[in-house]
C-alpha cells in the first residue's frame, strides 16, 4: 500500500506515442493525479496556456516540432515558464540531457519508464524542498 500523494498535481502529457501516454497515465492517475494529454508539441503548446498545469511531460521525439522547441517555446512565455517541464525521451545519447536542460527542462527521464520509480521523480517536482531529499 502505497501512501497517498503529497500533492494532486494536473499533469500536462506531451507524448505522441499511444502506448507511453496509456502507461504514464495509467501510473499517474493511480496516483490521484490528473493527467490532460497532447500528442503534439502544438496541441501541448495549447493546453498549457488553457489548463496552467503543474508539471509538464514532455516527450522530445514528437512529429513536426520536437520536445527543445516545445521547451523553448514554454521558457519563453512569462505566464507558462514557471511550470516545471520533464523531459522523457529515449534518446540514449551522449548529450542529450545536457540539450534538454539547455533547452530549459527542469528534469530529464529516460524511456523506457520504470514504473516503479517514475511517479515518485514526478512528484518530486511538485513537493516542496522539505529537509534534503538527495540520497
Ligand atoms: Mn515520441
Amino acid at each position: 500500500m502505497t501512501p497517498a500523494p503529497m500533492t494532486r498535481a494536473t499533469v500536462l502529457l506531451i507524448e505522441d506515442n499511444a502506448e507511453n501516454r496509456y502507461l504514464v497515465t495509467f501510473l499517474l492517475e493511480q496516483r490521484g493525479h490528473q493527467v490532460v494529454a497532447a500528442e503534439s508539441g502544438l496541441r501541448g503548446l495549447d493546453l498549457a496556456g488553457r489548463i496552467t498545469p503543474d508539471v509538464i511531460l514532455l516527450d522530445i521525439q514528437l512529429p513536426g516540432m520536437d520536445g527543445h522547441a516545445v521547451t523553448r517555446v514554454l521558457k519563453a512565455d512569462p505566464r507558462l515558464r514557471g511550470i516545471p517541464v520533464i523531459a522523457v525521451t529515449s534518446y540514449a545519447m551522449v548529450g542529450d540531457r545536457e540539450k534538454c536542460l539547455e533547452a530549459g527542462a527542469e528534469g530529464y527521464i529516460e524511456k523506457p519508464i520504470d514504473p516503479d520509480t517514475f511517479v515518485a521523480s514526478i512528484e518530486a517536482f511538485l513537493a516542496p524542498a522539505e529537509g534534503s531529499a538527495s540520497q
